[in-house]
């Protein structure tokens, strides 16, 4: 398929291209930024940051704006917009009959858009038939959430369909390339800790909530439970790590009934194959030193959640942390498996 991307020149955007290198199903046609960057050869709009080449001819590709009309030639498109222009942009290619696959937060947590980890709620992508961009049906946006809940989501999943969540208290210590280039000052950040992102926590727990519900008669249902985050940053580059504190609707007996239930979780997709998909989804780790971002974060291609240290807690049920890498399995890497999804599924066609 014929693929667009939107904000091709920002740090999502990068990613995208990097991943979609030699895909097998999904070729990049067009690139498309700011008017800063339109007219311009890619390899003068961006600031090319990942530690691969840039593909020579995505370099030499012309960075159009984000109009519809000149990505007349694609597929679908995948966006990694600024939020800030998200809404009208995403809008009025859905509305074009150009189906998008956002990173964007902007259509997140819209009743009829589906936010997607294909893992944990794949029967979601039924919301796009009550979507009205178009009269055929031809136009749609599917969103992938925050890269926080990304993994908190992959985590909970099991622990949710086993023993019913009720209270999750959380931390999370997230990467620096999370706030995209050039990001964080480095005086802020160089042997430190920032106990605050802005923006931040108020998403956790509505799209947590939203990613576990399920889908009865065309409307989610979603899980109430209570949920408090503290969001911080720190000076590990790639890979959100997240410790958790949870109370459940039933207590489990011990720690290897927590550990079965995470364990004996089956991956509703693993039978697709989709050539984005970790072989093995959580990766529960015994040492209790692991997971490490710089150790795991880039293992089965970004794709994979560790899990570790989980232990009965003094407070509530369990304690555990979860880590994934946040601009391939929170952003881009996530947003291609999506997309993977619906072609395999026949809603990208
Ligand atoms: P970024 O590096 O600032 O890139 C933003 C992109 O948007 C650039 O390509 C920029 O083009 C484009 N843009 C800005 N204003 C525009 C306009 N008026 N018209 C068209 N394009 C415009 O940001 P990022 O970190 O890649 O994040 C992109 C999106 O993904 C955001 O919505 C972010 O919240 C979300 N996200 C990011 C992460 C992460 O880990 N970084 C994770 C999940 C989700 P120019 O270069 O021409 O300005």
């Amino acid at each position: 398929m014929k693929v667009g991307i939107l904000g091709a020149t920002g740090a999502v955007g990068q990613k995208f291209i990097r991943l979609l290198q030699n895909h097998p199903w999904f070729e990049i046609c067009a690139l498309g930024a700011s008017e800063r960057s339109a007219g311009k050869r890619y390899k003068q709009a961006a600031n090319w940051v990942e530690d691969v080449p840039l593909p020579n001819h995505i370099a030499e590709m012309t960075v159009a704006t984000c109009e519809p009309s000149a990505f007349s030639e694609v597929d679908f498109v995948f966006s990694g917009l600024d939020s800030s222009v998200a809404t009208a942009i995403e809008g009025a290619f859905a509305r074009a009959g150009i189906p998008v696959i956002s990173n964007a937060k902007n259509y997140r947590m819209d009743n009829s858009v589906p936010l997607l980890v294909p893992e944990v709620n794949p029967e979601h992508i039924a919301l796009i038939q009550s979507q009205s961009f178009t009269e055929d049906g031809s136009g749609w946006i599917v969103t992938n959430p925050n890269c926080v809940a990304v993994p908190l989501s992959l985590a909970l999943n099991p622990l949710h369909k086993e023993f019913g969540i009720e209270t999750v208290v959380l931390t999370t210590m997230q990467a620096v390339s999370g706030a995209g280039y050039p990001g964080v000052p480095s005086l802020d950040i160089l042997g430190n800790v920032v106990p605050f992102i802005s923006g931040e926590e108020p998403k956790i727990a509505p799209e947590t909530q939203k990613l576990l519900a399920t889908l009865n008669n065309g409307e989610l249902d979603e899980p109430h439970f209570a949920l408090q985050a503290t969001a911080t940053r720190v000076p590990s580059i790639n890979g959100h790590m997240i410790s958790a504190t949870v109370k459940f609707k039933r207590t489990p007996k011990n720690i290897n009934e927590v550990k079965e239930a995470i364990q004996s979780w089956e991956n509703p997709i693993a039978e697709l194959n989709l050539p984005s998909s970790p072989s093995e989804v959580i990766k529960l780790h015994e040492e209790e030193r692991y997971p490490q971002p710089r150790l795991h974060a880039d293992q089965e291609g970004g794709m994979q959640l560790h899990m570790g240290r989980l232990r009965m807690a003094e407070v509530f049920d369990i304690s555990f942390v979860a880590m994934a890498h946040n601009t391939i399995r929170g952003a881009a890497g996530g947003a291609i498996l999506n997309a993977e999804l619906l072609y395999k599924k026949g809603i990208l066609k």
